[in-house]
């Protein structure tokens, strides 16, 4: 729960109504610390005793997710599966993560190494704008 006030904060900067489902939906992100999926998600959440009492539908995940998306407080990504990952888009640094393509699970890599990729396309003549990369593998339980 330590973090929960920079939670709130964020909603507070971005001008959105903190609503419980916003807070316990960014709660989500701040445990989890990977990306996750509308269906990872959405199963969190239905485990969440605070959120028990409150009706919310895949739709009301769906259309949080677009807000918080549109202001930034989320970053989206995907691995080839199809489904759209979400990850909070931390005041940190940039980063890139790593993918179990058997169970879908996420982790954050802390390090980013396309610099000489950079070089070389500056050197075709290209700006480079922004990059995407991430790994695809299969995590400890699952090799
Ligand atoms: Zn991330
Ligand atoms: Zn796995
Ligand atoms: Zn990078």
């Amino acid at each position: 729960m330590k973090n929960s006030s920079s939670l709130t904060s964020r909603l507070c900067a971005s001008a959105l109504k903190r609503t419980p489902f916003r807070r316990e939906l960014l709660q989500v992100f701040d445990n989890a610390k990977a990306p996750l999926s509308a269906a990872q998600i959405y199963q969190l959440l239905r485990g969440n005793k605070k959120l028990k009492a409150m009706r919310f539908d895949r739709a009301t995940l769906f259309r949080n997710l677009k807000t918080l998306v549109s202001k930034n407080i989320l970053n989206t990504t995907e691995f080839g599966t199809g489904a759209a990952f979400y990850c909070l888009n931390s005041d940190h640094h940039h980063h890139h993560h790593v993918f179990c393509i058997r169970c879908e699970t996420t982790k954050p890599l802390d390090l980013c190494a396309v610099g000489p990729m950079i070089s070389q396309a500056n050197q075709l003549g290209f700006k480079v704008l922004k990059h995407r990369l991430e790994l695809l593998g299969l995590c400890p339980t699952c090799q």
